[in-house]
């Protein structure tokens, strides 16, 4: 079996934000939620060849792995659909019910609950866990082939864009990005926005892709993964209601929280023109409204 992924729908569009024009800078959004409403994003993108891969290995069965409120998991679950897998998926922590699961559900996928402790080691788990006919894909999306279809989106950026930001929770992203850069002699800053505590640790292997022209910023996690705050939650709600635009509170939020801070602050010169991925994820939002 060969499965023909097309291109995904994410075109570029400007945002218009009373404050960042005011600042000199023009922001522009790459749609790449747009894609899909469950596969969104850099999850689509890190997909891609995965889901090829796994069919001209006449997979079967896609198995993979997330958390309670994974946006991963999701996507693969509707992906499974689409293009005609089975797809388990294994859950870090104890059986929940949620509305992001219950749509995993929804769309076939089979829910397996580990503990976290066996959750941590997902080679041990997949050797004492054999699956005929499986697909294993990395949490996240990430490995080799997940960063390969997510740095292929570099091609769609036009070379007048000084900026590219991108948020970080596994860093697969933004290392995809880091290597295709590289790779095409590309001169645009990339961007990249920690929304996990203690992520210095993905910093050399970063730097170990040999990108020049990129930040890191470790700063942005807001207290660390999926923590909120009521400036937080004031800002996303204020951003959609000046723009139109959704952004979950996990990722993109934060991500545009912290990029406001500096552009309004003047970390940015006048005249920059800055394009940031919109990597969709908007499920996560109903944990807000629960
Ligand atoms: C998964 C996800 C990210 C983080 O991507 P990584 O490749 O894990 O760094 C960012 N934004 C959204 C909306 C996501 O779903």
């Amino acid at each position: 079996m060969r499965l023909n992924l097309h291109k995904p729908y994410a075109p570029i569009e400007p945002i218009v934000y009373k404050e960042w024009e005011q600042a000199g800078i023009s922001v522009f959004f790459k749609r790449e939620d747009l894609a899909h409403p469950f596969i969104s994003g850099n999850k689509w993108r890190k997909l891609h060849y995965h889901l090829t891969t796994a069919a001209t290995n006449n997979a079967r069965v896609l198995v993979t792995f997330g958390g309670a409120y994974s946006n991963h998991l999701l996507a693969t679950a509707a992906a499974g659909a689409k293009y005609g897998f089975e797809t388990i998926g294994i859950v870090r922590g104890e059986a929940v019910k949620n509305p992001v699961l219950g749509m995993c559900n929804h769309f076939g996928m089979q829910l397996l609950f580990i503990d976290r402790t066996a959750y941590n080691d997902h080679g041990a788990y997949k050797e004492k866990n054999p699956v005929d006919d499986a697909y294993w894909i990395p949490e996240g999306g990430g490995g080799a082939l997940g960063e390969k279809g997510m740095g292929e989106l570099l091609e769609e950026v036009p070379v007048d864009f000084t900026h590219l930001c991108c948020s970080i929770g596994t860093g697969s992203s933004f290392s995809g990005l880091l290597y295709k850069a590289a790779e095409s002699n590309l001169t645009i800053q990339l961007e990249g926005f920690a929304v996990i505590k203690g992520g210095e640790y993905l910093a050399n292997g970063f730097q170990e892709l040999n990108y020049k022209h990129y930040t890191y910023h470790t700063h942005s996690h807001g207290g660390g993964y999926a923590k909120t705050s009521p400036e937080l939650l004031a800002f996303i709600e204020k951003f959609s209601r000046a723009t139109g635009i959704l952004c979950d509170q996990v990722y993109e939020g934060k991500m545009l929280y912290y990029l406001d801070e500096m552009i309004v602050n003047g970390y940015y010169a006048k005249g920059s023109k800055i394009l940031v991925l919109h990597n969709g994820g908007l499920t996560g939002m109903l944990s807000l409204f629960a």
